[in-house]
This record gives structure tokens, C-alpha cells and sequence, in this order.
């Protein structure tokens, strides 16, 4: 039996304290941070994602705008609508939810985003600045899983920590957090060969992926911390559908020493490192 990690609970210790604190920062700074989402098209998933951020925002009582944009607005439309964002000294995050309809470029949007307005942690500037060991805004879903990790009291330092999945808002960033956190870090892929083994030699196994329950309990260390990524929706065999990770719960937690399950695991955490990350930049810039 492993102990689970709750990003639920562990959300609302942290979103209590971020609560706690926003009166002093409106006192010392005069208004509260704002965070502003754009929406473009009607995607269901997107919509829902940027539902909780919003409310997620208010709820620790700062200011959350949402801005919907229909599928067919032009990319030099989009890219002047955050100009104005980063131009306005009252928006403190900018976040355009992920993904955008295909004639508009997600890396030149990115890029448009003040890299001291980027709550999302994806601008190449504060992705070169990760990687250089510099301050900066650090991606979410990464950042909220070491909080996890270290949630546990067990010391990352000199344990061998596995990340299967190499993406650039995920995989990467957490094997470079880890690596500050100085774990010796393994990055597995799609071409990584003899995967159950490499996970076996894994004290801390982040799975980010997106296969369902692709990681099961004999491909895990006995006590290992295993930190699921993955979101992905399956059919029950009735015709409705339910989230599962990337790792099998139920072979897996007999085995882990600590695991975070899904739903209500990284999921969010990553909602609460989005608000984290609207008051560092809210805080960067006016403390200037
Ligand atoms: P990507 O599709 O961008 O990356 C998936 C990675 O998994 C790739 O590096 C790929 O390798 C690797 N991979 C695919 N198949 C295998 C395999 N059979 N064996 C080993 N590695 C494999 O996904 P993301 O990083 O964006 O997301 C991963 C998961 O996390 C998804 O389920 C997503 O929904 C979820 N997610 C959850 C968030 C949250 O808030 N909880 C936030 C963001 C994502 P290769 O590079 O070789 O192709």
C-alpha cells in the first residue's frame, strides 16, 4: 500500500496561504494581480481548462479576465490583442490556452507574450533562462511536480529520478527541474529501449506521456515516489468515458512507496502553479 500525494489536498493547503496573502499584497501594491486568459474557438477541453483557471483565480481573490476569441480570428489579430495585453500595465499574466486552430502560429503567439507576463513559463526566454540556471517563470505542470515530489519529506537529492516523455512543456522542463533538485536524471522516450527496465532503476518516476496506464507495478521500483502526468479519457466498456494517467493505478500502488493518482493529482496542481505564477510576475514587475 503506498501513501498517495494529493495535488487536491496539497492545492487547497497552497491556495489557502496564496488567499491568505493577497490582502497584503493589495495593500502594498494597490490593486490586486490580474491574470488574463485568451480563448480562441470552442474546443470543450480548452473551455473547461480555462473555466478553472478563471474561477480558480477569483477564488484566492485576484482579478481574472477571459477573452474569447472565435475560431477564424486572424493571427495578426490575436498577436496585436496581446500586444495591447503586454502593453497594459494592469495585466500581469497572459496565458492563451493551448491548442490554437492550425493557421495560427503557437510559436510566434509564445513568442509575442512579454516574457514577464508569461504565467505558462513557455516563452523562449524564460525556457533559455531555465536551462541556464537563471530566475525565471517556471512552466506549471514541471513546476507543480516537484511540489509534489517534495511534498512527501523524502530528500531528492542524489536519487535516481526517471521522466518518461520528452516534451517541451512537461518531460524536459521536469528533468531539468530535478536536476536542480540535484536528482541524477534519466529522460525515456518513445525510442528508449527496454523502458520497464530504465523505470526500475527509477527512485522518483515522472510519467508524462499520454498512453493510458501504460506504466504498470512491475515496471516500478518497490517504495519508489511515481508522479502520473497523464490526462487521457477512455471508453468504459458501458459507452461512458472516464480520466485516467499514464501509469495503471492498481498494479502500480501496491508497489510505490508514494503516487499521485488521476484525477486529482497533478492536474491541480498545475491550476495552482498558474496562480503562483501570476503573483511572482504580478510581484517582479511592480516591485521594479
Ligand atoms: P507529448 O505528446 O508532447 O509528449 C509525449 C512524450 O511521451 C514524447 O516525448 C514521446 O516520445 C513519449 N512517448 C510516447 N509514447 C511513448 C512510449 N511508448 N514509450 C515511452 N515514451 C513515449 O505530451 P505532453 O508532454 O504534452 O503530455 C503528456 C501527458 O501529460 C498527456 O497525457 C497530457 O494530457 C498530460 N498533461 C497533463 C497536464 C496536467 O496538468 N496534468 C499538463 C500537460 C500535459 P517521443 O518524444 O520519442 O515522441
Amino acid at each position: 500500500m503506498s501513501n498517495i500525494i494529493s495535488g487536491k489536498e496539497l492545492s487547497a493547503e497552497l491556495r489557502a496561504k496564496m488567499t491568505a496573502d493577497i490582502p497584503g499584497l493589495e495593500a502594498k501594491y494597490g490593486r490586486v494581480p490580474h491574470l488574463v486568459v485568451i480563448l480562441v474557438g470552442e474546443n470543450p477541453a480548452s473551455q473547461s481548462y480555462v473555466r478553472s483557471k478563471g474561477k480558480a483565480a477569483v477564488a484566492i481573490g485576484m482579478k481574472s479576465t477571459t477573452i474569447l476569441k472565435p475560431e477564424d480570428i486572424s493571427e495578426e489579430e490575436l498577436l496585436s490583442l496581446i500586444d495591447e495585453l503586454n502593453n497594459d500595465d494592469t495585466v500581469d499574466g497572459i496565458l492563451v490556452q493551448l491548442p490554437l486552430p492550425k493557421h495560427i502560429s503557437e510559436d510566434k503567439v509564445i513568442d509575442k507574450i512579454s516574457y514577464e507576463k508569461d504565467v505558462d513559463g513557455f516563452h523562449p526566454r524564460n525556457v533559455a533562462s531555465l536551462w541556464l540556471g537563471e530566475d525565471c517563470i517556471v512552466p506549471c505542470t514541471p513546476k507543480g511536480c516537484i511540489e509534489m515530489i517534495k511534498s512527501t519529506g523524502v530528500s531528492i537529492k542524489g536519487k535516481n529520478a526517471v521522466v518518461v516523455g520528452r516534451s517541451n512543456i512537461v518531460g524536459k522542463p521536469v528533468a531539468k527541474l530535478l536536476l536542480d533538485e540535484n536528482a541524477t536524471v534519466t529522460i525515456a522516450h518513445s525510442r528508449t529501449a527496454d523502458l520497464a527496465s530504465v523505470c526500475r532503476g527509477a527512485d522518483i518516476l515522472v510519467a508524462a506521456v499520454g498512453r493510458p496506464e501504460m506504466i504498470k507495478g512491475d515496471m516500478i521500483k518497490p517504495g519508489a515516489i511515481v508522479i502520473d502526468v497523464g490526462i487521457n479519457r477512455v471508453t468504459n466498456p458501458d459507452g461512458t468515458s472516464k480520466l485516467v494517467g499514464d501509469v495503471d493505478f492498481a498494479s502500480a500502488e501496491p508497489v510505490a512507496g508514494w503516487i499521485s493518482p488521476v484525477p486529482g493529482g497533478v492536474g491541480p496542481m498545475t491550476i495552482t502553479m498558474l496562480m503562483r505564477n501570476t503573483i511572482e510576475c504580478f510581484e517582479r514587475r511592480l516591485s521594479k
